[in-house]
């Protein structure tokens, strides 16, 4: 059975005072519901505030997380952040390949091997996102596309890593947009996901986590975390509300 995975992308939001007020707010609602909280939470933050964020999350339950990670392990690489960076802070997750990576700053498929690559070799675990376009969508090329997206991952990293990473599923058509996958519609590209993972190792692929996101809200939560492949949560807009976070937490 795999745990469930709750993980906020909080994007290029916050400032020191309001992830103080957040991250309190969410602490003491995981304490007062400590029975609910039976899934695994993370918190992905802005690279600035991973200082911040690892002195409130000291002996929190919540795990630290980073959006995005160098595929460079050091040197003159201007804007970059290495690994062992991330784990100065005691970041373990690391999402990969967002949506709004590959389409804003032009990431490919190779480079986002290479981070997750990087990512593994640290010991982080990484966040792989994949998802497709409304106009792929349209034209019948969902399947194709987030085939490709994975592949190119999972020819670049060995075997016995393969349950060390986690997949996200998120359609670019529902994110930030208020419009969600149906939770057949979602199931229906996990369940696919699932199956590329396991030619690569069935054993493995039982294992894997694969995290929804888009739109994800605690009004559909449950339903999306229902399905049979639908392992958690990568959650944007939501994750910014405590009691919406909280609620998507109960829900898992
Ligand atoms: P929203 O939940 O705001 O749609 O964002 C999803 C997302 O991109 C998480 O990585």
């Amino acid at each position: 059975m795999r745990r469930k995975l709750v993980a906020g992308n909080w994007k290029m939001n916050g400032s020191l005072a309001a992830n103080a007020l957040l991250l309190t707010e969410i602490e003491s609602g995981l304490k007062s519901n400590m029975s609910s909280a039976t899934c695994d939470v993370a918190v992905c933050v802005p690279a600035p505030y991973f200082a911040q964020c690892q002195g409130l999350l000291n002996g929190s339950a919540i795990t630290l997380g980073a959006q995005d990670v160098s595929a460079h392990e050091a040197g003159a690489y201007t804007g970059e952040v290495s690994t062992s960076m991330l784990q100065e802070f005691e970041c373990r997750y690391v999402i990969v390949g967002h949506s709004e990576r590959r389409a804003y700053f032009a990431e490919s498929n190779e480079l986002i091997a290479q981070k997750t690559v990087r990512a593994l070799q640290a010991g982080l675990t990484p966040i792989v996102c994949v998802g497709e376009t409304l106009a792929q969508r349209e034209a019948g090329q969902t399947d194709s596309v987030v085939a490709e997206q994975l592949n190119v991952v999972l020819a670049a990293i060995a075997v016995s890593d393969l349950a060390k990473i986690v997949v996200a599923y998120e359609p670019v058509w529902a994110i930030g947009t208020g419009k969600t996958a149906t939770p057949a519609m979602a199931q229906e590209v996990h369940a696919m996901l699932r199956k590329q993972l396991q030619v690569k190792n069935a054993e493995a692929a039982a294992q894997v986590r694969i995290l929804y996101g888009g739109s994800m809200k605690p009004d559909n939560a449950k339903e999306l975390l229902a399905m049979s492949d639908i392992d958690g949560g990568l959650i944007g807009g939501a994750a910014l509300k405590s009691v919406d976070f909280l609620a998507i937490i109960q829900a898992a």
